[in-house]
């Protein structure tokens, strides 16, 4: 199929060896380097090598520095990129998140929505089946491929892969990146970027009502953030010699 309109969502996101938790469980992202969400940029490089007579747009919602993951996005081909940025998005919950993003997205007649499986910070996997419910479009989770030549696309499923007819328009959403993948920008789609101008959306642009976006969107709030530790179990060995005796510990163990 020809001339599809492809929206990337990708998120910046504090990069996860340097970000650290504050005592009140917020992340601290204040002076941490960010980065392009791996998950999401496995999302745009299906786009990308999926490119040829296709339009690959490249989404964020954030804060202005978010404009970075959105400029290595047009370094990596996108066509355009667009930035949806402004104070009264702050303090959204996922469902907030997902409600702006989707007024955007049914602005401009997308046939379909690539996210990450899941992004590394909030890491809720939540967004991408809010977007699809938002939009009414079709959702595929946790692909390992897309064809668009033949219209189908695999996901991966806890005993197999399964290849399904996709339905347009939908949201499909990344596990693993293609695969032999370009990993560095071409010099050509380098060069473009650098003459290409993200362009920043604001809340006027959406017509969405306050009351639907940020904090006073979100009906969700966080009450704790800890972190669980593993309990460590010892491992036990069980002599196999007498197998009768072998069996009644197993099954002792296993009972409780
Ligand atoms: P997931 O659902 O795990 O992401 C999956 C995929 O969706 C990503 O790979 C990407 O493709 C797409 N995606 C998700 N988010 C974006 C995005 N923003 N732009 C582009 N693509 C995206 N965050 C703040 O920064 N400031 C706050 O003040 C704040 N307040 C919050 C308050 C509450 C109560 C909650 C629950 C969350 C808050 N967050 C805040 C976090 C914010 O809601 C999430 O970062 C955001 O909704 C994405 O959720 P996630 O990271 O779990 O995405």
């Amino acid at each position: 199929m020809s001339d599809l309109r492809i929206a990337v969502m990708v998120k910046q996101v504090p990069d996860p060896n340097l970000v650290e938790i504050s005592e009140d469980g917020r992340l601290m992202r204040e002076n941490v380097p960010s980065m392009i969400d791996p998950f999401g940029k496995m999302a745009l490089q299906h786009a990308i090598t999926n490119k040829c007579q296709h339009h690959v747009d490249a989404i964020s919602m954030g804060p202005m520095q978010a404009q970075d993951v959105l400029r290595k996005s047009l370094e990596f081909g996108a066509d355009d990129a667009y930035l949806i940025s402004g104070r009264e998005f702050a303090g959204a919950d996922t469902i907030a998140t997902a409600r702006t993003m989707a007024a955007f997205l049914s602005m401009r007649d997308y046939d379909l929505v690539f996210c990450g499986m899941q992004a590394t910070d909030g890491d809720t996997a939540q967004v991408p089946s809010e977007l699809a419910v938002f939009l009414g479009f079709n959702i595929y989770s946790y692909a390992t491929s897309i064809d668009l030549e033949n219209m189908t696309v695999t996901q991966s499923y806890e005993r197999a892969d399964v290849v399904s007819k996709l339905s347009l328009p939908a949201v499909i959403t990344f596990m693993r990146p293609p695969h032999g993948c370009v990993q560095i920008p071409s010099m050509t789609d380098y060069v473009s970027a650098l003459k290409k101008e993200i362009k920043v959306v604001g809340f006027a642009d959406l017509g969405i009502r306050m009351c639907d976006t940020g904090a006073k969107g979100s009906r969700t709030k966080v009450k704790s953030v800890s972190t669980i530790i593993p309990k460590k179990k010892s491992t036990e060995f069980i002599d196999g010699a007498d197998t009768v005796s072998a069996a009644s510990a197993i099954m002792k163990e296993v009972k409780g």
